[in-house]
């Protein structure tokens, strides 16, 4: 019998990870990519323990991640010339894998995504460059993918794991115009600065109308963002040109205290981009078709989660396909419908949860006014001794599972 053969499309973050747990569980995936090679695009992301968990259960791959664990989380105000720490904790690895099992990683996302698809490869994956998804078609039994280029493939079920611009989402529900939150980032890579040698810190700088988040991705480098409010910037991940990244080195963010504005006057890359989610959707699935990733729930970076739910997305999914088709035979529409209704019904409220967290945090942390910004720091300093916060913030890094079910 052969194996069930499944198309994944997108080999972005999410797609080489499921395909690797597709393979390594019986099934025969296959990615597309849109791009025509791994790029260079985008920044830097942190891993969190929920995402570590779902990666841990690739024998080997944890141990290749390449990036660096921040010690401390700094949040501290710049107002007026007034520098104040609103918030010192300590998240060094050791203490978070004595709560949570695993540490926080920064991690360059090209590099990252690059692990990812060696990885794929390793297992035998087979990586379609070059080929953008349009048109899918089912039958009783498959689902045909037309690429741009004009090539077809035909596999058992697919998934879409394209990202904020899906074409398979749109191909289920129609096209919608992505939510711009009213926020854009403008980020880069730098050499580590001499005030913060030695300091491997998550620092969150606050100030009128901005925020700035910074950690280190290697012992040598660091990523920043800084969130302004903005009318419409584009999703490209596209550097700016020289003197667009010139003026933001010479600009009023370069002054900033705690090293940040050293970070950005030595800013590599510098690339501007908006920040977007998507609505709710009503379901992530019709027929053999699902969604997976950012293609189901786009979210804007503020709680840092957008692949590491992606990752608890497909600890999920191939815990329901291995309960409802433990052989990884052929399925039939029926027994789908049951894995991806499981899958929705469990994780799309909750998503849907963390996207609008997201969108609240941005919120509250770019305000403008010193008197509106004075209110922000002060709850700040508080929400880090709130019970209730700690108690959400353990239960998101404790998932997806305490005993893998896979
Ligand atoms: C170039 C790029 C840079 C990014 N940089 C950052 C960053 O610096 N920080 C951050 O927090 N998040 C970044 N993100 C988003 C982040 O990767 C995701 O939020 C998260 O990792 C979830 O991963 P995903 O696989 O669902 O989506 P993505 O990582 O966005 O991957 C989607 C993949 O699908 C491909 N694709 C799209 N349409 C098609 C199609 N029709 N056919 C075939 N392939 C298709 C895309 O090219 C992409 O490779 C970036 C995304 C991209 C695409």
């Amino acid at each position: 019998m052969t194996n069930t053969r499944v198309i994944v499309v997108g080999a972005g973050i999410a797609g080489p990870v499921l395909a690797i747990f597709l393979k390594t569980r019986g099934y025969d995936p296959i990615i597309y990519e849109r791009l025509p090679s791994p790029g260079e695009g985008g920044l830097s992301f942190i891993l969190q323990p929920n995402g570590l968990r779902v990666l841990s259960l690739i024998p080997g791959l944890l141990e290749q991640i390449p990036g660096h664990s921040p010690d401390r989380m700094i949040h501290c105000s710049s107002l007026e010339g007034k520098e104040d720490i609103l918030v010192d904790l300590d998240i060094s690895p050791d203490t978070m894998r004595e709560r949570f099992g695993f540490p926080l990683i920064g991690v360059r996302r090209a590099e990252f995504q690059r692990l990812l698809i060696n990885t794929a490869e390793k297992h035998g994956i087979e990586i379609k460059w070059g080929h953008q998804a349009t048109e899918f078609e089912q039958s009783e039994n498959a689902v045909q993918v037309t690429f741009a280029n004009g090539i077809k493939d035909i596999a058992s079920f697919v998934v879409g794991c394209d990202g904020l611009h899906s074409n398979t989402r749109i191909a289920l529900f129609g096209k919608e115009k992505a939510n711009f939150t009213g926020l854009a980032q403008c980020g880069g890579l730098s050499p580590t600065p001499p005030a913060l040698r030695g300091k491997f810190a998550m620092i969150n700088n606050y100030g009128n109308g901005r925020h700035m988040i910074s950690y280190p991705v290697a012992e040598d480098q660091w990523a920043w963002a800084i969130t302004t409010r903005e009318t419409e910037v584009k999703e490209d991940w596209k550097t700016q040109h020289v003197e667009q990244q010139n003026e933001i080195r010479r600009g009023p963010l370069s002054d900033w205290a705690f090293g940040a504005g050293d970070l950005v006057k030595t800013g590599q890359n510098i690339v501007k981009y908006g920040l977007y989610d998507r609505p709710e959707l009503k379901s992530w699935f019709k027929g053999r078709i699902v969604l997976l990733g950012d293609a189901a729930h786009p979210t804007s970076p503020h709680l840092g989660q957008g692949a590491n739910q992606a990752f608890e997305d497909i600890y999920h999914i191939m815990r329901l396909l291995k309960k409802y088709n433990p052989s990884a035979s052929q399925p039939s529409t029926e027994l789908l419908s049951q894995v991806f209704i499981d899958y929705q019904d469990l994780r799309l409220p909750r998503t849907s949860e963390l996207v609008r967290g997201a969108r609240q945090q941005g919120e509250a942390r770019v305000v403008e006014g010193i008197d509106a910004c004075r209110v922000r720091d002060e709850k700040i300093r508080i929400v880090f001794h709130d019970d209730a916060a700690k108690m959400a913030q353990s239960n998101l890094l404790s998932g997806p599972f305490k005993d893998s079910e896979l």
